[in-house]
């Protein structure tokens, strides 16, 4: 550990393969954004494993051909499944499109769902702009040691 962090913040990393794993999501207005961004990008996404919300998932699978694991739909626990990958480890990045516009009805998943990433300290990119910059990054095809805080010792003490 950095000898200049407090040493009673305890960390472990979690390692990301070459191969990551990445959800995706897009709220409906941003749908179409996400399309056309994972058209442009579809390449490099070809050579993840995909994962994404059910209507975003269809699409994706539909429109242009990505193999896509799909859960649920967002609002029926689509977002919370994505959430709990997350907590287990079995996903890497996510890049959720979400709506400053319009409220959801199940923005308390959504909130959870963003709170979860950080926790986890997982990339996420919530634009177009991010999704691109993260998309474009040489550790994408590396393996990254993923630093995340034992936030269960803090609580304990
Ligand atoms: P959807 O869910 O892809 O099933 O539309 C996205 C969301 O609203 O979280």
């Amino acid at each position: 550990m950095n000898p200049s962090i407090d040493p009673s913040i305890a960390s472990h990393t979690l390692r990301m393969g070459i191969k990551k794993k990445i959800g995706l999501v897009a709220h409906d207005h941003r749908k179409s954004d996400m399309l056309d961004w994972a058209y442009y990008n579809r390449d490099i996404l070809m050579s993840h494993e995909l994962y994404g919300t059910g209507t975003t998932g269809g699409l994706l699978s539909e429109k242009l051909g990505l193999p896509i694991h799909r859960f649920l739909s967002g609002p029926l626990g689509g977002d919370q499944q994505l959430g709990a990958a997350i907590a287990e480890g079995r996903l890497d990045l996510l890049i959720f499109f979400w709506d400053p516009l319009q409220a959801q009805p199940h923005d308390v998943d959504v909130k959870a769902l963003l709170r979860i990433a950080i926790v986890y300290n997982i990339p996420m990119a919530c634009s177009r702009s991010s999704a691109d910059f993260m998309i474009s990054s040489y550790l994408m095809d590396k393996p990254y040691d993923r630093y995340v805080v034992d936030y269960g010792k803090r609580l304990r003490e």
